[in-house]
């Protein structure tokens, strides 16, 4: 089998070492005889599992004591509800900023709980940037403010952290946790679906301040409800086990690279290669801002739309797969989390030189 790119926006590649040694544990863990997937999830083999992963996690973040993290399922769709039922508390308005598809889906869910004060967007400029702090309009009583840190489908990525005063600020990281170094203490909740930098589909993790945790409206549901599954050590119901156990691997991966700095400087050489590439010729445009471009997804269009399927014929051919834009934007994207190799994103400039060449 020939070597291929998947630049997917999620799920997404992951290490091929982590595969590995997923492969080579899959039908006998630790001598246990057992598969992680055959385990109890309150077995002592599985909450071994469980532990390191936590304890991963948290030195690669540096989470302070003052936060649990929690291990669901739900997608990070799920804590688009689950943000306004646990946070509200007595509070009516939670105040959202708006930079894109992902924001637009949080606000529509919180709507159906709070009443939503968009404190600011970037609507006007077609999504293309990250309204500046000194715009927002935020409410003096909200119970928190919610941004999407990154836009997987726009490319748009905050390039500052907001300053909320007393209002928690609540951030969906779910295309940027783990690319590069955060102050977790500014957030009062951090979430995110795994199936980017973390690792499998079906595991969601949420990072929240302890005075968060208690004040989830009376219908919640338990399984989303912050306190029952910080009590419950995210087993209030069964976690999906083996999501877990391959994110803990993926955080075992990560230290070994060097922990987040080390993935900052690679994830930021990969993403100014392919910007200046774009920027570099009249046949490629990203529409972006260049102080809010993300490092994680690359929007891209081709001068001539009517290439788009050649262009991803010759991609696929060359082993660079899944280019093709969201269906709400089309164009292509190129999704480089932190297990692209910075291969595969020379691989993609090559090949963007040559159509070029072929097609300009
Ligand atoms: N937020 C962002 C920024 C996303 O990129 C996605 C998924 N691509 C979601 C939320 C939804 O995540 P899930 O499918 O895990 O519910």
């Amino acid at each position: 089998m020939s070597r291929i790119f998947n630049f997917s926006a999620g799920p997404a590649m992951l290490p091929e070492v982590v595969l590995e040694r997923a492969q080579s544990e899959m039908l006998d863990w630790h001598g246990t005889g057992m598969s992680v997937m055959e385990m109890s999830h309150r077995g002592k083999e599985f909450l071994s599992i469980a532990d390191k992963a936590e304890s991963d996690l948290r030195a690669l973040l540096s989470i302070p004591d003052n936060y649990r993290v929690l291990f669901l399922q739900g997608g990070a769709s799920g804590q688009f509800a689950g943000v306004p039922m646990n946070l509200l508390g007595d509070k009516r308005i939670a105040d959202y900023i708006n930079t894109g598809a992902w924001s637009k889906k949080a606000i529509a869910e919180a709507k159906k709980y709070a009443q939503v004060n968009v404190a600011a967007s970037s609507e006007a400029e077609n999504f293309t940037t990250v309204p500046a702090q000194d715009q927002w309009q935020l409410s003096d009583d909200a119970a928190y403010v919610h941004i999407t840190s990154n836009e997987t489908i726009g490319g748009v990525e905050y390039p500052f952290t907001p300053d909320t005063g007393d209002r928690p600020l609540v951030a969906d990281m779910s295309s940027t946790l783990l690319s590069r170094p955060i102050d977790v203490m500014r957030y009062g909740v951090i979430y995110a679906g795994a199936q980017k930098n973390i690792g499998p589909a079906g595991l969601t993790i949420v990072i929240v301040r302890d005075d968060l945790i208690g004040h989830a409206r009376v219908e919640t549901p338990s399984v989303i409800d912050y306190r029952v599954q910080a009590e419950a050590g995210s087993m209030s119901n069964t976690p999906p086990t083996y999501s877990w156990y391959i994110a803990g691997l993926v955080f075992q991966w990560i230290r070994q690279q060097g922990g987040l700095a080390s993935m900052s400087a690679l994830n930021q050489r990969k993403a100014e290669s392919l910007y200046a590439a774009i920027d570099a010729s009249d046949f490629y445009q990203n529409p972006v801002d260049p102080n809010c471009r993300s490092w994680m997804n690359v929007p891209f269009t081709l001068a001539d739309d009517t290439l788009d399927k050649t262009f991803l014929e010759g991609a696929e051919q060359a082993g660079l797969m899944f280019l093709k834009g969201h269906r709400s934007v089309g164009g292509m994207r190129a999704s480089l989390y932190n297990a692209m190799p910075e291969e595969g994103v020379r691989a993609l400039i090559d090949y963007m030189h040559i159509f070029e060449q072929q097609h300009g």
